[in-house]
């Protein structure tokens, strides 16, 4: 380096990163506005980079690599490292403590949601749905996921994430993480009271009204990022049968996986070791290596490119697969289809990120009450029918009915078997 730069790089740094992100946020914002509102997706599937090309894989390599280092790379190689130290003026500035490898992801997970939830909302602008929808992400995560967190760790609080509750916070129950919360006072305890009343109370009532989408599409930070800086990649998801199968045993096996853990320390808590001895805490390794780190991180972003935005929710959160189960069996949320009016374009079924085939329902005039469905009512937004309605029904027992009457090109039809 030379010259000014040579005298306070962190500046040339700060001065590049922004300018760099001014001048791409400016470009994206044109090119959207540029074209009429309405979904445009033209050149998604020509492009290397959506259509898992060659850019795709690059990308798709990057994000993994960048996951590998973040999880399991060594304190050496992070502490102090220029790249953590970049964001010493920021973390130091607004929470008044060092950067770690913790607070660089956080930072650029949050950027990266604000900055591509605004691309979303210009890309969805004739949508209120859309737009009312990714701001609340984008609140829920600069509110709840970062500095709410970063505030209590700058006052020497448990770092507490209040959008993130068992299963998906899978140790927060756990006996020791009990036991730390406890012995924190008072704040603590009314730590671990919001945690329960939003796990065992909250939620339910929540899901039986909304359906899970109030959580996965409108609070959660991993839906938040795959619906913002994921967008691009949505069309990804597979739809076979298979991979429905594969997911349902994969969710279903994570969750039973974690409340069979959560049990079973208590178990060994209560009795000391007596019977369980280290195995419970094996187990525990076992999970935050293989779910809390390869699977919802290294994969569940890393793969983005390769296979859509939703793996991790799809195919191994535990949070999605409870709110799954109270969703199928308990909620009143529905899709309402007309299946006159289907065109059979496939859009719906293209855009679904959770790989639901949405049109075969739609032709078939049926609801579609997928206990996989997040609700990000994307299907209804891409359709250019008006087929699909995103509802809150009456009552549960009714939703699976579709609507008696469909209206299409060929008159009114008055479906009999219901
Ligand atoms: S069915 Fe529609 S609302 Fe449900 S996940 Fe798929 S695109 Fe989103
Ligand atoms: S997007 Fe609409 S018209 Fe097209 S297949 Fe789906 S429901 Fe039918």
């Amino acid at each position: 380096m030379f010259g000014p730069a040579a005298k306070d790089p962190a500046l040339f740094f700060y001065l590049g990163f922004v300018g760099s992100a001014a001048g791409l946020s400016v470009y994206m914002v044109r090119s959207i506005l540029k074209k009429p509102a309405g979904v445009q997706n033209n050149h998604i599937f020509t492009s290397s980079l959506t259509n898992r090309g060659l850019w795709g894989w690059a990308f798709g390599i990057f994000l993994t690599g960048f996951y590998v280092v973040l999880y399991w790379g060594s304190d050496d190689l992070w502490n102090d490292s220029p790249v953590v130290l970049l964001f010493d003026p920021i973390s130091r500035g607004l929470f008044n403590h060092a950067p770690d490898r913790w607070f660089l992801y956080s930072f650029v997970y949050t950027v990266s949601i604000l900055i591509m939830g605004v691309r979303a909302i210009l890309k969805y602008r004739h949508s209120n749905y859309q737009i009312i929808r990714t701001c609340s992400i984008m609140f829920f995560q600069l509110g709840f996921a970062f500095l709410i967190p970063q505030f209590l760790k700058a006052m020497s609080q448990p770092e507490y994430y209040f959008s993130y509750f068992w299963p998906l916070d899978y140790d927060i129950l756990f006996p020791n993480s009990v036991d730390a919360l406890l012995s924190n006072g008072a704040l603590g305890v009314w730590m671990l009271i919001i945690s329960a009343v939003l796990t065992f109370i909250a939620t339910p009532i929540l899901t039986y009204f909304f359906g899970k989408r109030w959580y996965c599409s409108w609070v959660c930070g991993c839906g938040g990022l795959a619906n913002t800086a994921g967008d691009p990649f949505r069309q990804l998801s597979d739809k076979t049968m298979k991979a429905w199968k594969i997911e349902r045993w994969m969710i279903h096996s994570v969750l039973l996986f974690i409340i069979g853990l959560t049990i079973l320390l208590w178990v060994n808590s209560y009795l000391e070791g007596g019977i369980f001895g280290s195995i419970s805490h094996t187990l525990t390794k076992v999970y935050a290596f293989l779910i809390g780190q390869a699977f919802a991180g290294v994969v569940g972003v890393g793969f983005y490119p390769l296979l859509g935005t939703r793996v991790w929710c799809r195919f191994g959160c535990p949070m999605a697969a409870y709110l799954g189960l109270l969703q199928k069996y308990f909620s009143r949320f529905r899709i309402t289809t007309n299946g006159g009016q289907c065109i059979s374009c496939g859009n719906c079924s293209t855009y679904c990120e959770m790989g639901i085939d949405v049109q075969a329902y739609a032709q078939r005039g049926e609801n579609i009450v997928r206990s996989s469905c997040v609700g990000c009512g994307i299907c209804s937004t891409v359709c250019p029918r008006g087929v699909l309605n995103l509802e809150n029904g009456s009552t549960h027992t009714d939703r699976e009915n579709g609507n008696p009457i469909t209206f299409g090109n060929d008159g009114v039809g008055l479906k009999m078997n219901l």
